[in-house]
């Protein structure tokens, strides 16, 4: 096992992955931008570097002061999280000239999943659906159009170094096809420093039902069930939940080994999530995350398994203790991602947390980095913290939300709490009756959050 991890994150990740590492005995290391200094996991870490400036860029994504700081501490190991430098298969091939282990997959399982392209085909070789589109990239608007015909209008152009919902376009008919390309690789250009774009059938009213794996990187592999992603605003998550409420047993457990047996297949080590799109019974494969997801607390609060503990475990050279008939489903558990943003028009409200107090009780969890003085920067993401509710039933949870979030004080600055408190109210959210579009469509409603307050 190893003795010091570096955790080369910020925020509620870094804290949930201190957690973890103090629970299996390790050391741990923050590092932290000149803004986060008085930042929680700085202060519960067992000692803490300063890496660089406010920028991202020369501190959480600079990698040559993260190589110092594990250098610095003898942390033999780092975390990366999510975001940041946690896909970035350059740093885990430096990690790993340095001897110091990348708590993740092996480089080249990131590099294939990174490219999206890439991801695809082999997922299809790996016997995973996938949605209708291009074979690989696409380049000129007539081979574009002659694809587009093929697979049938509405198209949506996609970005393949994509990530966090940026550089895609849908396109209706032809005429759109061109500006669509057009402006997706102009995005692409600017977010990713590739423009390479691909193209695929544009699902018109699919749910986002993703599967949680873990793979020891020796021939084992297991699935941990699903979380329905499908509430979104801007391609971007909002609640998500587990079990999906579309789906059945038997339908997680086909959909679930036929992901367990390419993970197997590949020798995919660590923790991954298959991500899909869901319409009319089918599956279709979109892209892989090699990494923890913000949302991975669904899949711990209805397993009882530390995705954590295991990630560092299998980084560690461990095999794979729990066997796929181990794993229990029980309950029910819904997240809630709080930012600090005006619920109504989404605008950042960076500033101090005048006060502050989560809610508690039975199958209540909240994973936040804020506290009551807390001065949330507004250099990074506006996350401030994750309500994750369960419960036996889905109503069970669901009434239980409503509650947590009512008991939920965050002053000083504008959340999203209010738009949550809305939507556990909501018939059609009470029912499960929600696709990917559902959310923006009920925003634009007027006014669709005062009536709660
Ligand atoms: P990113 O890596 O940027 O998050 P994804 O490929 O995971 O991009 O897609 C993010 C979201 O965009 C999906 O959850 C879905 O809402 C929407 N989306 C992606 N592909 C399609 C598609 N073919 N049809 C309809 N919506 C799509």
């Amino acid at each position: 096992m190893f003795d010091k991890i570096l955790i080369a994150n910020r925020g509620e990740i870094a804290l949930r992955i201190l957690r973890a590492a103090k629970e299996l005995g390790i050391q741990t290391v923050a590092v932290h931008s000149t803004a986060d200094a008085d930042a929680m996991h700085v202060r519960l870490a067992d000692e803490s570097v300063c890496i660089g400036p406010p920028p991202a860029r020369e501190s959480y994504l600079n990698i040559p002061a993260l190589i110092a700081a594990c250098e610095i501490t003898g942390a033999d190991a780092v975390h990366p999280g999510y975001g940041f430098l946690s896909e970035n298969a350059r740093f885990a091939d430096m990690l790993e000239a340095h001897k110091i282990v990348f708590i993740g997959p092996r480089a080249e399982h990131i590099r294939i999943m990174g490219d999206k392209i890439e991801a695809k085909r082999t997922a299809r070789r790996l016997g995973i659906p996938c949605v209708p589109g291009s074979d690989g990239g696409v380049s000129d608007e007539t081979e574009a159009a002659r694809i587009a015909r093929d697979i049938g209008y509405p198209v949506i152009v996609k970005a393949a170094a994509g990530g966090g919902g940026r550089g895609m376009k849908v396109a209706r008919d032809e005429e759109e096809l061109a500006h669509a390309i057009a402006t997706a690789k102009v995005e692409a250009k600017a977010a990713f420093g590739d423009d390479a774009v691909y193209l695929e059938k544009y699902l018109e009213k699919p749910r986002h039902i993703e599967i949680q794996i873990l793979g020891d990187g020796r021939g084992n592999a297991i699935h941990l069930g699903e979380r329905d992603c499908s509430l979104q605003r801007r391609h971007q998550k909002v609640w998500e939940e587990g079990p999906s409420p579309a789906l059945n047993a038997s339908m997680r457990s086909e959909i679930g080994e036929t992901c367990a047996k390419a993970m197997r297949d590949l020798g995919y080590l660590g923790a991954g999530t298959v991500e899909f799109l869901y319409e009319d019974g089918q599956f279709y494969f979109i892209e892989m995350n090699t990494r923890i997801q913000v949302e991975h607390p669904v899949t711990e609060m209805i397993t009882g398994i530390d995705l954590v503990h295991e990630q560092i475990k299998i980084a560690a050279g461990a095999a794979l203790t729990t066997r796929q008939q181990d794993v229990r489903f029980s309950g029910h558990a819904i997240e809630c991602r709080i930012n600090a943003e005006n619920a109504l028009t989404f605008r950042p409200s960076p500033g101090q947390i005048k006060s502050y107090h989560p809610p508690g009780g039975l199958g209540v969890r909240v994973d936040s980095a804020a506290y009551q003085g807390y001065r949330i920067p507004p250099n990074y993401d506006s996350m401030i913290g994750k309500l994750i509710v369960t419960g036996r039933t889905r109503n069970e949870c669901l009434m239980r939300l409503r509650r947590a979030l009512d008991e939920f004080v965050v002053d000083g600055v504008d959340t999203t709490l209010p738009l949550f408190r809305a939507l556990v109210r909501n018939a059609d959210i009470q029912n499960g009756a929600y696709d990917i579009h559902w959310l923006e469509q009920y925003l634009a409603q007027d006014p669709p959050i005062e009536a709660v307050g």
